[in-house]
């Protein structure tokens, strides 16, 4: 197993906090996700491998593993810590311009990552924004951003990441992490989530239709539609096609309601 408190002392590196890097340094636990991944002979999308202790695990049992890493320290690193693995590719670019869909020719892919928490939710609004074939996602993320993607209507967090992660996957908290599985220790505890793909269609453009939905939370949908170049008229009437009070707020409508609507729009342009 990778020691991250050695590596880093190897390289002469400090963590870098401003990049979120807290690496999971507890060999149960790394055992325990890498089981929930379920990547058997599979393709795997790993988001911010760091010192590789989470790929290690990866790359034992997958077909493939595409790490993507901002941090060249960090690719340095990898290049030694998982010489010689066959089945690794790191690419060292930011996840956030990394072209998802030149991915595995299309193949389907699981996606695995103990997410950078600063950049959480544009992380996975990225892997929701267009028709990827990610079938499942294991993600660590910070207990508190959790709520974000299980949230219903009207809950104070429901937001666009609420909305596309409804539509598209069934997920569930697996388990928590405590701080001590880390080094360094974050301040804050942590959750693995687990999504699996559902049978929904993907709705082109449909996440950006979401996010300009919300995109003035206080102000009605029918306002923030005129930012989708809608007429007044032309919003109004297609609420009214889906049954959509006039002065509803995006934070009142599930995803469904949401994937009527813009169905709606895109049909009568
Ligand atoms: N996977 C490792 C582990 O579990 O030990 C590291 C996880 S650490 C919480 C987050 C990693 O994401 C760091 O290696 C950090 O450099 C990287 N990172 C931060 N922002 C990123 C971005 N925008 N794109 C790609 N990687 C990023």
């Amino acid at each position: 197993m990778i020691d991250a408190k050695k590596v880093l002392g190897e390289f002469n590196l400090n963590a870098n906090k401003s990049l979120g890097q807290n690496f999971l340094a507890d060999e149960k636990f790394l055992d325990k996700i890498a089981e929930l991944a379920d990547i058997n002979s599979k393709l795997v999308l790993e988001i911010g491998p760091g010192l590789g202790t989470v790929t290690e695990k990866l790359l034992e049992k997958a077909e493939f593993v595409t790490c993507v890493e901002i941090d060249e320290n960090m690719v340095n690193v990898l290049s030694k810590t998982l010489d010689g693995a066959k089945n690794l590719s790191v690419v060292h670019s930011d996840f956030l311009k990394f072209d998802i869909s030149s991915l595995y020719e299309k193949k389907t892919f699981s996606v695995v990552s103990n997410l950078p928490y600063y950049v959480t939710t544009p992380i996975c609004m990225h892997l929701l924004d267009d028709d990827y074939a990610i079938s499942d996602m294991t993600l660590m993320v910070q207990l508190e951003a959790a709520p974000r993607f299980f949230a219903k209507p009207s809950d104070k967090v429901y937001g666009p990441l609420s909305v596309m992660i409804d539509y598209l996957y069934n997920g569930r908290i697996e388990f928590e992490l405590p701080q001590t599985a880390y080094y360094p220790q974050p301040d804050v505890r942590s959750v693995v989530m687990r999504f699996e793909r559902n049978s929904n269609e993907y709705l082109k453009g449909f996440s950006r239709f979401v996010e300009v939905c919300f995109s003035m939370r206080r102000k009605t949908l029918v306002n923030n539609l005129l930012r989708y170049n809608l007429t007044k008229q032309d919003a109004l009437c297609a609420l009214e096609k889906c049954s959509i009070n006039p002065s509803a707020r995006a934070e009142t409508l599930s995803s469904g309601e949401f994937a009527k609507l813009y169905t709606t729009i895109i049909s009568s342009e």
